[in-house]
């Protein structure tokens, strides 16, 4: 299985046969098949995963951002609300895919 498989379907990195979560936002602390530590056992290592999210969350919000302000007739304003109010529930969704893709890079820089 292909690492960007790995991702898509939110399994472990090193394995990729154990999930990362266990439900909707509650991850394992460790993989349930191969043991790997997903959070390395440090504080704020989800920290980066913060910054997946913006990269994963500024395009679609500008673009709707763009969308509502020039082809809708909205105010800048109005726009920029509107596009945070429409991507709320897709905040779940990027959460746990920033986490999973913050995991695959952080193992494939330093793998041990
Ligand atoms: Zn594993």
């Amino acid at each position: 299985m292909s690492a960007l498989q790995g991702i898509l379907r939110h399994l472990c990195p090193r394995c990729r046969k154990g999930p990362i979560f266990r439900g909707w936002l509650a991850m394992y602390e460790a993989c349930p098949c191969c043991g790997l530590q997903f959070n390395r056992g440090e504080q704020g290592y989800f920290i980066g995963a913060m910054y997946v999210s913006y990269a994963l969350s500024i395009p679609p919000v500008l673009a709707l951002v763009m969308i509502l302000w020039r082809l809708g007739h909205w105010s800048v304003s109005a726009a920029v609300i509107g596009a945070f109010l429409a991507y709320l529930p897709v905040v779940p969704f990027a959460v746990r895919l920033s986490r999973v893709i913050w995991i695959y890079v952080d193992r494939t820089f330093d793998p041990h």
